[in-house]
């Protein structure tokens, strides 16, 4: 690997030097403050480290991080790997977590669905996955689409080798202008923002899987890869059982994703799949962590798709815990629960916290789902019988939860 120029050296160096800083006056892990230090000493920093390396990006509205971790875990399997794992997600942390791995042959960087683009334009990264559009707490459907425009702009006339989800029709819409996509049937849960063509505004039809409009010619292209219950199959036809260890159906279609990425990587199914089934919890997720006798998993749900997805996984036997909180991160307005059908919890016993509990708990009463209201999380985990809970939070109540138990991984 080539030298860094004396600028650049000294701007990551400086960068490296603030996030020590940042992490021991307990300002945060710091990538990101190390990362806005280097940026703004050498503004094209971002490019020299990205530089030299085969480099992936991964953008989506849901499953990102997760999709980050399991690429990264294949391809220790060839050499070191940079990657931002703790999910930040803009330049400042791209940068960040690419100085503190210098001379790895390989970069995994989870991107920003809005700063893909520049990312993009920055890095001339190799490889782009593309997961699943959705609205969350910012972005509504006009948004969305606006989004998938803006990387269709930015995938037109590169060599990129996309890996995109054609279960997505917004996806596939924003992908295809490519020169080399490969396609993954993935499936997608949430449909709600996928009525209408990308293309020309016309209905969409669909069939499991399967959708083409009606009044154009945009249609679903033919998967490479496909996602069948908790098997793969290969572009070559080949079934694999994905055995991995974190749960649900989403994880499972983040798991042929990474698949998808590492073969355009030069990594074989054989090779990169033991590696996944390595990765038991992501930055928190599905950890489990106890207290006197009862064990809650946590899971994240951060949008109306992240719900459905944690459903997916929530075990229907157990009782359940909810919390949502409404800062910066996670919207200020919570008017996207509506967006959720809660009527899958009826019948389990429901535990209500966070700050915004009693929106929550509104929405809990009109859809008709009993609930117990708790001022805490340690209320609500007191209030279960010992034994196993499972734990659904937005962002920042993940977080306080995590930081509860001394920053579960
Ligand atoms: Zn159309």
């Amino acid at each position: 690997m080539t030298q860094l120029p004396l600028r650049a050296q000294l701007a990551s160096a400086l960068g490296r030097t603030a996030a020590t800083l940042s992490r021991v006056t307990g300002r945060g892990d710091g990538s990101v403050i190390g990362g806005r230090v280097g940026l703004v000493l050498e503004p094209d920093l971002l490019r020299q480290l990205a530089r030299d390396r085969k480099l992936a990006l991964v953008s989506a509205t849901n499953g990102k991080t997760t999709t980050t971790r399991l690429i990264t875990s294949a391809l220790l399997e060839l050499g070191e790997v940079a990657s931002n794992a703790f999910g930040a997600n803009m330049p400042a942390g791209h940068v960040s977590a690419l100085s503190q791995n210098k001379t790895a042959p390989y970069g995994v960087l989870e991107v920003d669905e809005k700063y893909l683009p520049e990312v993009l334009d920055t890095t001339g990264a190799d490889v782009v996955c593309l997961m699943n559009l959705s609205r969350d707490q910012m972005d509504r459907a006009a948004e969305i689409w606006l989004l998938a425009q803006k990387w269709r702009r930015a995938l037109s006339g590169r060599p990129t080798h996309v890996i995109a989800n054609c279960d997505d029709p917004l996806v596939t819409w924003g992908a295809s202008t490519a020169a080399q996509v490969t396609w993954v049937s993935g499936g997608q849960r949430w449909k709600e923002d996928s009525w209408c063509c990308p293309e020309c505004g016309g209905p969409l039809e669909r069939k499991d899987n399967d959708w083409a409009c009606r009044e154009c010619t945009f249609h679903r292209p033919e998967p490479h890869w496909v996602l069948d219950d908790d098997a793969v199959v290969d572009p070559r036809g080949q079934r694999w059982v994905l055995d991995i260890q974190l749960p649900g159906l989403a994880n499972r279609s983040n798991a042929v994703m990474a698949l998808a990425v590492a073969e355009a990587l030069d990594l074989p199914v054989q090779r990169a799949l033991p590696r996944l089934r390595e990765v038991t919890s992501v930055a928190g997720r599905y950890t489990t962590v106890e207290r006197e006798g009862r064990q809650a998993r946590l899971l994240l749900s951060k949008n109306p798709a992240g719900w459905l997805e944690a459903f997916d996984v929530a075990d229907p036997a157990l009782p359940i815990i909810l919390s949502v909180n409404a800062q910066g991160p996670d919207g200020r307005d919570t008017s996207w629960l509506w967006d959720v059908d809660y009527r899958i919890l009826r019948g389990r016993p429901v535990f209500v916290t966070g700050e915004r509990r009693l929106d929550l708990a509104l929405r809990l009463e009109v859809a008709d789902v009993p609930f117990q209201l708790c001022a805490t999380f340690s209320e609500a985990l007191a209030a279960q019988p010992p034994g196993r809970v499972d734990v659904i939070a937005n962002y920042t109540a993940f977080q306080q939860i995590r930081s509860e138990f001394g920053r579960a991984v």
